[in-house]
């Protein structure tokens, strides 16, 4: 098996060995070489238990997540596979903002492995539709497109796109999110795992689970390839 590293296009030379064959196993396609793959580093160690910051805090919760607790009535349950170092910021540069939409299937797998054997829902984060039209695609729906999702939310048309906002402007957003109704029903009593791209600040993932809460969903977590 051939392919050529999705990142810096070297030839990622592949051996199936003899214990993978017979160990009834999924074959998953790989999109990365080695070395690129080293420049990602996954979130491990001591986190917080809410947000999955890294760091070792008291009672594993972080200062911001103790803030936000105050405001809203629920916990955020979120798990971030990668850092979002240098190289992270250098993928979504290509994949997001510049478009290049074979970038998706990168870390397909580290999302399908994760998701594996989970009963919940998944519910992507929407793109505004002036995202759409500039990008073509939804990078959130890019990164789960072999699993099954559904799409109950809406991005309500906001005048300022949330990745040219700074810090202060973002934790006030207003909810930037509507339902869609007819796909609602189908989450509404059900547990939901929210999917979104990048964990920035929190706001977009607890407007969302306030939202899906408010509107019958039983519970709802989140991931996001990179925090
Ligand atoms: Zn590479
Ligand atoms: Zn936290």
């Amino acid at each position: 098996m051939i392919n050529e590293c999705l990142i810096c296009n070297s030839i990622i030379n592949e051996i199936l060995n003899i214990n993978f064959i017979f160990s009834f196993k999924a074959y998953q396609n790989i999109y990365i070489c080695k070395l690129c793959r080293n420049d990602f580093i996954k979130i491990t160690g001591n986190k917080c238990k809410n947000c999955c910051k890294k760091g070792d805090f008291e009672s594993k919760i972080c200062l911001e997540c103790k803030r936000w607790s105050t405001l809203y009535n629920f916990k955020l349950e979120n798990y971030s596979i990668y850092e979002y170092n240098e190289k992270m910021q250098d993928f979504f540069q290509k994949y997001k903002f510049n478009g290049d939409f074979k970038l998706r299937k990168v870390f397909q797998n580290d999302l399908v492995n994760y998701l594996n054997n989970k009963s919940e829902i998944l519910v992507p984060i929407p793109v505004s539709e002036k995202a759409m039209e500039s990008r073509g695609f939804n990078q959130v729906i890019g990164l789960i497109e072999n699993i099954e999702y559904c799409e109950c939310l809406k991005a309500l048309n906001n005048k300022k796109n949330q990745s040219k906002k700074n810090r202060k402007e973002r934790l006030q957003t207003k909810q930037p999110f509507s339902i869609i109704s007819d796909q609602i029903k189908l989450v509404e009593g059900k547990e939901v795992i929210l999917i979104d791209d990048i964990y920035t600040t929190g706001v977009t993932l607890r407007h969302a689970t306030n939202l899906l809460l408010h509107n019958g969903v039983k519970k709802v977590r989140s991931l996001t390839l990179a925090r």
